[in-house]
């Protein structure tokens, strides 16, 4: 997607390389526009599935997920990563461990949320090496629902989440594909040739 890859470029901070910094426009201040497009994007991609819900992971999958929703006209729901107070209800949990905090976190969504009969697409903002979308699949697969695939915002593809979840026989659709983060610069996967031009 153009768009993201331009933002990436003008604000993105290389900070190892293994890990972007996108503070400015998804991890922290948000850029309502560009998650806009991102859900418009989403919901093209996803639109002959019937989804009828989406599932993502607090608190950086939430508004592309949310623009998603919005499109595809579907509710969304978060993963919370503490047991909250107010989240009394049955849990749907599952174990993961997180690539930037380096800490294992019990996630979890209410059964209300999710049964049998729904169709999830799954939302994240990044992929690296796949442990929180896998602890999205295990938790929508404890329902009994159905996985219709996984949408990430930014995919490094140089790890690997991606080998991962394309072995369980899961879509995944990217709309930013990182190759490297080598030298402090960001190498994209261009699919399409003609932008290459
Ligand atoms: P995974 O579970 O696929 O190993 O890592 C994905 C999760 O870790 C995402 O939900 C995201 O919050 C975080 N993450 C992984 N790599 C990066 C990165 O390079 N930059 C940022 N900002 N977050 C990352």
């Amino acid at each position: 997607m153009r768009l993201l890859e331009e933002k990436i470029i003008s604000e993105g901070r290389v900070l190892s390389d293994q890990v972007l910094k996108v503070d400015s426009f998804l991890n922290h201040q948000i850029d309502p526009f560009l998650m806009k497009e991102i859900g418009k994007e989403f919901a093209a991609r996803f639109a002959n599935e019937g989804i009828t819900k989406i599932v993502t992971i607090e608190s950086s999958g939430i508004a592309p997920a949310v623009m998603a929703g919005l499109y595809l006209n579907v509710p969304v729901v978060f993963a919370r990563k503490r047991k909250s107070l107010t989240l009394t209800d049955d849990l749907l949990t599952a174990s993961v461990h997180s690539f930037t905090k380096k800490e294992t976190n019990e996630i979890s969504i209410s059964k209300k949320y999710l049964d049998e009969a729904d169709r999830v697409l799954i939302i994240d903002d990044f992929l690296a090496n796949g442990q929180a979308a896998l602890g999205l699949v295990e938790i929508v697969q404890q329902s009994g629902a159905m996985v219709l695939g996984i949408g990430i915002v930014i995919e490094k593809a140089f790890q690997q989440g991606s080998e991962k979840l394309k072995e369980r026989g899961l879509r995944v659709e990217s709309l930013a594909r990182i190759a490297s983060l080598a030298n402090g610069q960001v190498q994209f996967i261009n699919e399409n040739v003609e932008e290459l031009v």
